[in-house]
């Protein structure tokens, strides 16, 4: 019995330190981005709730102004890294081995990134709407994606993910009429979480209202 709660101690131990380095590192990233003037945004959310193709539809639309690199976090494969790469932006596909990105990561996806001429960086996370929340990447921004194909009770269920972030992208509103999903209902369920979180609601597919966020993003940068 003792025997069992030192090691349950240990690791706890073991994770706090983790989380103590990995807060360090990430004010060094923000330091690192905040000497160039970039401004960085973290995009989570579960997988297939569209935040590759939401960049592949917001890239395009900014104006040459504000040139942005691409980190891109997945476990394991390129595939999203080479859709983004086609746009013509410079992407570092960082591939985590585990369900999240760190900061530590991050550090090394900056090294590899253009910095001097970028304005922007999108951190794409690895899909997942748990541990992200909890590994803070010296991003000014962070932006969760959710998707009306997921449910309406995401933000009681996985509170961290919406208590973290300042901007709520509501991705596929086009597929509503198809699914089970009260937006009412999710933005009561926001508030409950979040009272001063934002909320998009936008299509990538569509294109609705994405020049909202777009907008967004604009806003942010200067
Ligand atoms: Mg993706
Ligand atoms: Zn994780």
């Amino acid at each position: 019995m003792i025997k069992s709660l030192s090691v349950n101690l240990k690791i706890f131990r073991i994770e706090e330190n983790l989380l103590a380095e990995n807060e360090r590192l990430a004010e060094e990233n923000r330091q690192i981005l905040g000497k160039k003037g970039i401004v960085a945004f973290n995009l989570m959310g579960g997988p297939g709730t569209g935040k590759t193709s939401l960049l592949e539809k917001t890239i395009p639309r900014l104006p040459e102004s504000l040139p942005c690199g691409i980190i891109e976090g997945d476990v394991a494969g390129s595939l999203d890294g080479e859709r983004l790469a086609r746009l013509g932006v410079p992407v570092v596909q960082i591939n985590t081995g585990s369900c999240h990105l760190d900061a530590s990561m991050v550090r090394k996806g900056l090294e590899h990134l253009p910095l001097e001429r970028l304005k922007i960086i999108f951190v794409e996370n690895v899909g997942n709407l748990v541990c992200p929340a909890e590994f803070p990447l010296g991003t000014d921004k962070q932006v969760v994606v959710s998707a009306v194909t997921e449910g309406d009770d995401k933000p009681v269920k996985y509170p961290l993910m919406f208590q973290v972030a300042s901007l709520c992208l509501l991705n596929k509103v086009d597929l509503l009429p198809a699914v089970n999903f009260s937006v009412e209902k999710f933005g009561q369920n926001i508030r409950q979480t979040n009272s001063s979180l934002k909320i998009i609601s936008l299509s990538a597919q569509s294109g609705e209202n994405l020049n909202a966020w777009v907008e967004y993003v604009i806003s942010q940068c200067s």
